[in-house]
Parts: C-alpha cells; structure tokens; sequence
C-alpha cells in the first residue's frame, strides 16, 4: 500500500490525508488513555469496535438531518469523513451527574438532572482541558457567538436523539462529549458533528443493573472494557458473532462451519 501522508495523531486516532481534497482518512487505534494521558493501556480490539459504533450512531445523525464530517467506513479501522477546522472545544451534555460533575460539585454519582446540562471545555492538553464558559469561547475568539448557538442546537439535537437510542437497547445515556467543526463549502460553512461518538466519550449505564459499558471501566480500572463496548454494538444490531470473535484483525469474511 502506498505511504499515506499522516496529519495528525490523538491520543486514540490517527487522521490521514484522504483520496480527495477536503477529505481525511479517521483510524481508530487500540489506545486508551485517561486523565490527560498519565494512565495509558493497549486494549485490543477498543479501535475496532470503536470505528463501527461511532459509524452506526454518525449515520443515524446524517439520516435524520444532523450535519456530521462523516462521509462512510472504509475497513474495521478506519473511515472516511469530511476535512473540517476543529473547533477547539469539548462539548459535554449531561443527563445524569457522573464523573468530574459529581466531584466538581459534590453531586451524587446517579442522581438525575433537573434538566440536560451543557458544559464546554477548552482542548488543550498542556492546561487539561479547563471548563470555560462562552465569555471565555467569545472573548478569546475560539467561536463565535452565532456558533455556540448552533452548537448547543447540535448538542441538544445530538442528545435527545442518542438518549432515544440507547434508551431503546436497555441502556440509560448518562453523558457524553461532542466535537464540532467548521465545514467550508465554497463561501459557505457549516456546524457539523465531527470527531467520534462511542462509548470512549459516552457514559452508557444498563437500565437494569447500572452496569458501566463505557470507558469508566478503564478509568476505574474495573476491567472487561471490550466486553462492555461489545455488548454496546451487540445490542444496537451492529456487529455479528463472527466479527466480535476477531476483534484485532480485519478480518471479515466468516469462518466455515466446522466438519
Ligand atoms: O470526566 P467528565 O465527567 O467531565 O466526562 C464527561 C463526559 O465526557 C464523559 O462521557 C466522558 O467520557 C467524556 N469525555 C471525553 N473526553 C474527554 C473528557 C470527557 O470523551 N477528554
């Protein structure tokens, strides 16, 4: 295969230059990392199932009308989107107090939210990524206000929608974070979702037994991670028995019955 030119790399993903100008190639790797990178683990199979579960949840939002960079999945690690300039913010919706918002305010893990809250942080690394309000986004210049308008639509949008989602497969979405990107079609540009949806920027708790099917089970060390983001894809119809069988490789073509 001819050397591709890499554009960038994450901390999970790699970003290639596509076929055509104004699109990238997303690879999704095996990595997980938490608190800003001081933990980190190699977990076989997480890019795999990661690259199908965000595919299935950004086609669902390109079928209702839900403007995303993704353009179609080209093998088990890796899909086409759509170039965008990557709005430097995390945009976080909360349904359920969990993680850094029950620490932060003393709010008890589980309890349900008066009303969905959206928070916004600023992606930086070196300052691990610091809450920020739109003063800050609007002052500092990093959106404008008209795009956190359209922002906070995408997110409720995006919100309501996978709450419905998920809530249909026995599973409560307690929160999730969102990237935005600025996408230019001639003078024209857009808000788009870009980024990943999967259960490494998800919480997704089992209505039942509030069992974790997400990355907590990493950053908490409570193991069986791609067993959970597994049952994920399991329960939303994506991946067969075959395929789950083969996590690593990319492998497709279903093994014969044996003799
Ligand atoms: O840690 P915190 O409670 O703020 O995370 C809120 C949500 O945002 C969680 O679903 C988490 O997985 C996601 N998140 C993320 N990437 C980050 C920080 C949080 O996907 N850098």
């Amino acid at each position: 295969m001819s050397r591709r030119r890499r554009i960038y790399e994450g901390k999970a993903k790699v970003l290639y230059e596509g076929p055509e100008p104004g699109t990238l190639i997303q690879h999704f790797k095996d990595d997980a990392t938490a608190f800003n990178n001081k933990k980190h683990d190699v977990i076989d199979g997480k890019g795999v199932l990661n690259n199908r579960i965000s595919e299935y949840v950004f086609l669902k939002l390109n079928e209702i009308g839900v403007p995303t960079h993704f353009i179609k999945r080209l093998n088990m690690r890796e899909q086409l989107i759509r170039e965008v300039e990557i709005i430097p913010l995390e945009v976080v919706v909360r349904n359920v107090a969990a993680g850094s918002l029950s620490t932060r305010l003393g709010i008890e893990e589980g309890t349900q939210l008066p009303r969905s809250i959206i928070e916004f942080y600023y992606k930086n690394d070196a300052l691990n990524d610091p809450l920020v309000s739109e003063e800050h986004i609007t002052a500092f210049g990093w959106a404008t206000t008209q795009e956190i308008d359209d922002i906070i639509a995408l997110a409720i949008r995006v919100n309501d929608f996978l709450s419905g989602l998920f809530l249909g497969v026995g599973i409560r979405l307690v929160d999730f974070k969102m990237e935005c990107g600025r996408l230019w079609e001639g003078d024209m540009m857009r808000i788009v979702v870009a980024d990943e949806i999967s259960p490494d920027s998800c919480r997704l708790w089992d209505i039942k037994s509030n069992d974790k099917l997400d990355k907590d089970r990493f950053r908490r060390d409570m193991g069986g991670l791609v067993e959970a983001y597994s049952e994920v894809a399991r329960r939303l119809g994506i991946m067969t028995e075959n395929e789950r069988a083969q996590p690593g490789g990319p492998v497709l073509v279903k093994s014969e019955p044996d003799e």
